[in-house]
């Protein structure tokens, strides 16, 4: 199977080497409004035109947004725009043509209706204090060079602060290539992140028949079908909120920036504040960590995986949650789950966002109408069933791809959403967080969604 794949390493630069980045991504700055300059200056020319009456056809042309034309132009007036230019790559200028090329595209696309998503509003002037600090390098010297160090144009070899056999490895043995190389600042250091196309092996779970069904929450993090033992929610943020609010006093008891009156930041200042995003990227990556290790663990293990489709974009916006939420990470779980399946020749199933997982019976079928969230432990009125809330919801999950699977052919692929087969009437509408309110208090007895219901109620990812 062909794969795009990244490889992202944090990097140990030398002084002069952070110097040489920090031009770069001043570079691509420029090169970026630059072009902005140009597109703008372009429009409102025409724009005036227009309002002096001149016809469509003798307007000054229009300015084309492609990234070549757009490197042509800087081609021909680098000398006198930027005549310091050649003390960077001129990847570092392409990268910045390129992402003005693409930021035009994505804007053009959403007002035309063919991107979809919020709106794309049009590209801005980047300010040296707003702008990611980023470059991405394409062509020349890409290579790694031993266990311990990358080499790129221009900045040269430069140390990694992790080994990087596993991809150089990777190389040898061809079959991999890299495509780019992105440097970016994040988290506090300056990362690499190679793009390599490769050939992944087509594996097999090590149970490819095996189905689990994963409910996630708050409580706890992730709670399965098959016994296997529930996965507690760390909540690193929430560990470290005490910590956090310790080093963020300190900061702001120090003599920090203030961009009105222009004043620079005291060097304790600095100190603290670096100290403080150091415990904030050790939340984000032990995070990260604990949920990389839960998702490769269940692609390798498991053929069939179903989750259910959370609404995570609407839960956040309940301010009660929106931290938890954040912190426990659902979207990235599933994002991760998705691909993971893919690779190691699984499949990941997305039950309904009104599939009544919660509040049926994962025995009888029965569904109650209101199952309030305090309530841990599910008890069916109909056949006496007692298990823990999460287990009873997990099971359900699972045993819906059963149904499905044993009912008829494959799984409908639809879109995100596009499904709410399953009747909400008697499954109480969505199974958030947020209070339920049941339009009725009956209880429907019998299997649960039918058969054909639930073939509807899923997606192949
Ligand atoms: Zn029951």
């Amino acid at each position: 199977m062909r794969v795009v794949q990244a490889y992202r390493f944090a990097l140990d630069p030398t002084p002069r080497q952070v110097a040489v980045l920090a031009s770069h991504c001043g570079a691509v700055r420029v090169a970026f409004n630059w072009g902005l300059a140009q597109v703008k200056a372009n429009l409102a020319q025409r724009e005036a035109e227009r309002s002096y009456g001149i016809p469509e056809d003798q307007l000054t042309p229009a300015l084309s947004w492609s990234m070549y034309s757009l490197r042509k132009r800087w081609n021909q007036v680098k000398d006198e725009v930027a005549p310091w230019w050649a003390g960077n790559s001129k990847e570092a200028y392409a990268c910045g043509l390129a992402r003005l090329a693409d930021a035009l595209a994505n804007w053009r696309d959403s007002q035309s209706g063919k991107r979809k998503g919020p709106k794309v509003g049009f590209p801005r002037f980047k300010t040296k204090r707003r702008a990611a600090r980023s470059v991405r390098f394409t062509t020349g010297t890409i290579r790694l060079d031993g266990n311990t160090h990358v080499v790129l144009p221009v900045l040269g070899r430069i140390r990694t602060h992790e080994p990087v056999g596993k991809l150089a490895r990777l190389l040898a043995e061809g079959g991999a290539r890299i495509a780019s190389a992105t440097v970016r600042w994040v988290e506090g250091r300056w990362h690499i992140s190679f793009t390599v196309h490769t050939e992944r092996a087509v594996a097999l779970p090590a149970r490819p028949d095996a189905v689990i069904g994963v409910d996630l929450g708050l409580k706890t993090l992730a709670v399965f079908s098959d016994g296997r033992p529930p996965v507690p929610n760390p909540r690193h943020l929430t560990t470290a909120a005490r910590k956090l609010r310790r080093l963020s006093r300190a900061v702001s008891r120090k003599h920090g920036p203030d961009r009105r009156t222009r004043q620079r930041p005291s060097q304790r200042w600095l100190r603290a504040n670096s100290a403080r995003n150091r415990a904030e990227y050790r939340v984000a990556a032990l995070r990260r960590d604990g949920i990389h290790q839960l998702t490769t663990s269940l692609a390798r293990t498991y053929g069939t995986i179903v989750v259910e489709d959370l609404n995570v974009a609407g839960m956040i916006r309940n301010r009660r949650l929106a931290r938890a939420l954040s912190d426990a990470g659902f979207g990235e779980i599933r994002r991760q789950l998705a691909y993971k399946t893919t690779w190691h020749g699984g499949r990941l199933l997305v039950a309904s966002r009104w599939f009544p997982s919660s509040k049926t019976c994962s025995s009888c079928g029965a569904v109650k109408a209101k199952l309030p969230l305090r309530v841990r432990t599910y008890v069916c009125e109909g056949c006496g069933l007692s298990m823990d809330r999460d287990e009873n919801a997990a099971r359900n999950l699972a045993s819906l791809v059963e149904r499905t699977v044993a009912g008829s052919g494959p799984e409908t692929r639809n879109g995100r959403g596009a499904d709410l087969k399953t009747p909400p009437g008697g499954a109480g509408g969505r199974e958030t967080s947020t209070p339920h309110r049941a339009p009725t208090a009956r209880i429907r007895r019998g299997p649960s969604p039918t058969p054909g219901e639930s073939l509807r109620t899923l997606e192949t990812q």
